[in-house]
Formats: structure tokens, sequence, C-alpha cells
């Protein structure tokens, strides 16, 4: 696993408010994350930090394990946190060629860009002319010219109409499939459910969970195991009928319930097929769940 960045222990005080409580989490290379949260619970915020554009108060947080400085490693990040904001008065390929003077890449990238985002047969419409979704659309072929590492994307889809919605849905899931990791923010669980394969949820600021997005579809919670021998366990798991899905990643087995088990159960359960576990936590509560909690205390 290449690490992209890592946020340690970030807090963000503006006068009295904590925005940004004591935040931790790794962006992992080739997935795509959420920072999913109600309006004002930071998302914003943690977004401004990690690109250098807004002071953390206290903590740390490194792009690409550190290896080289934040400025340098921002050259590789491409990211959308305002509203697109271009020369209205001039076309779409020619605001692209002045991204690229800036940006120092070469024009030819800009075809290829506009391509992925849709755009290539109204390359010579003035940005003026275009809907929301287009200067969206036009904003993410903006930050994809240097062929970032990561994409960064605040509420991409706020203020579009259903299917300005769904395209920036689809592009931002084929620009990921083309390898490239992705971080948004959103207020909608909707949205990181459609896009994202891995959730940061906010609430005041503060980490309520962190994990895959699949969990949310487990409503009877999960396990999270290692063992003296996980094929052997992993066997055993998909035997037997109180488990649906089983996942390994990193090493963690993840076993979805599909009926309720304690821990204990779970733990004596592997017990007498002689396999001694390492690691074992139970997860309740689904992301929906919290979710709604969070969502109710509005
Ligand atoms: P989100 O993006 O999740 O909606 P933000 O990160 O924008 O949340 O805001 C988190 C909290 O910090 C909110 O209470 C907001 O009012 C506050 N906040 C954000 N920016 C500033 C600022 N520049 N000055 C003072 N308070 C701010
Ligand atoms: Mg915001």
């Amino acid at each position: 696993m290449e690490t992209i960045l890592n946020i340690k222990n970030i807090t963000k005080k503006y006068g009295s408010l904590t925005a940004v409580k004591n935040l931790s989490f790794t962006i992992e290379k080739g997935h795509v994350y959420g920072i999913l949260g109600p309006n004002g619970s930071g998302k914003s915020t943690t977004l401004g930090i990690v690109l250098n554009v807004v002071n953390k108060t206290e903590g740390e947080f490194s792009w690409f394990n550190g290896s080289v400085s934040t400025h340098e490693a921002l050259k590789k990040v491409g990211a959308i946190i305002e509203r697109p904001n271009f020369y209205p008065y001039m076309t779409a390929v020619q605001n692209l060629k002045l991204v690229c003077k800036i940006k120092g890449v070469s024009f030819n990238k800009i075809d290829e860009k506009l391509e992925i985002v849709g755009l290539l047969d109204r390359k010579d419409s003035k940005f003026s002319a275009f809907s929301l979704g287009m200067k969206q659309r036009l904003a993410i072929a903006s930050a994809l010219l240097n062929d970032p590492e990561i994409l960064i994307l605040d509420e991409p889809t706020n203020g579009l109409d259903p299917k300005g919605i769904h395209q920036i849905r689809e592009i931002i899931k084929q620009i990921a499939v083309n390898g490239t990791t992705i971080l948004l923010a959103s207020h909608l669980l909707d949205e990181v459910e459609k896009v994202c394969s891995h959730v940061v949820v906010l609430r005041k600021g503060v980490k309520l969970y962190a994990g895959r997005v699949d969990a949310i579809t487990s409503s009877h919670g999960f396990f999270e195991v290692q063992s003296n021998d996980d094929t052997e366990m992993i066997k055993l798991l998909e035997n037997n009928p109180s488990f649906g899905d089983i996942k390994v990643q990193n090493n963690l087995v993840t076993a979805f319930l599909k009926e309720p088990m304690k821990s204990e159960d779970f733990n004596k359960l592997m017990f007498e097929n002689n396999i001694i576990l390492t690691h074992l936590v139970q997860r309740k509560e689904s992301l929906e769940e919290q979710f709604l909690q969070l969502t109710d205390h509005q």
C-alpha cells in the first residue's frame, strides 16, 4: 500500500470554535475517499489544511510519506475547493491553455482532459455559455492537466441538476478507475455510497467513523479479525451461514454478519476450530445508522 496522505491529530480552532478536533486518517493510493458530514462539520476546513490554504492549530499531516515538502507535494495534487472560476469571455480551451502556462504543462494534455469530462466537442465555446455542470466539469479537466496523483473535490455536485450530478459522479468514478486517488467532501450519504470506496464521517469536527463504505450495507455489523491462520479462518467463515461477505484487505479480514452474533461467541467458534485470534473488533452500528444519528442532532 502506498500512502498518499497521512493526517495525524489535526485540530483547527477559529477563536473559541473548534472546527476540526484531533482528526486522524490515512489515504492510500487507488481508493476513492469521502469526507461525509453535515454542513459545518469541518470538511472544507480539513481539505483547506492539507492544501495549505488554512493554517492548522495543532497536529501534523504529510504527503507521500513525507518524501517531499508540502509545497512540492501539492504539485502532484489536483484540487477544486471553490466554485469554478475561469475567464467568462474566453473559450474552454483558451482557459485551459492559461492553466497549462501557470502549471508549466504542455498544451497537448488539453484535449485528453476535455475528453475525460465530456467537453471536447465544446472546447471552443465560451465559458460564459456553460451550464454550472459544464463549468464544474471544466474545473475537473483543469485540475487533471498535470496528471495529479490525487484529485480533491469539495462538494462537487452542489447546486447541479440531477443530470449534472449524475455526469459528475460518473466522471469521478471513471477517473478513479484509471488509477487516480480521489478525496471528496460531501454532505450526502447517497453520494458517498455511490462514488466512494472509503469514508471518514465527521460531526462537529470529530471523526465518528473511518473505513470502507461497504460497511453501510451491513445491518448486523461486522467483525474485523486477524488470526494465526487467516486462510483457514476465511474458509470457516465462508462456510458459516451467519456470515455474508468476507473481505480481505491489508491482512485484515472483515466478516459481515447476516444475523446477530456476540464477539465472545465468535471468539469461541474460532477457538473450537483451532483458530487463535490475534485481533478482533466488532462494529455494531452501520454507517447509515451513525449518519442518521448525526443528522438527528442537527
Ligand atoms: P463543512 O465544509 O463541513 O460545511 P467547514 O469546514 O466549512 O464545514 O466549517 C466548520 C466550522 O468552522 C463551521 O462551524 C464554520 O462556521 C467554521 N468556520 C469555517 N471557516 C471559518 C472561518 N474562516 N472563520 C471562522 N469560522 C469558520
Ligand atoms: Mg464545506
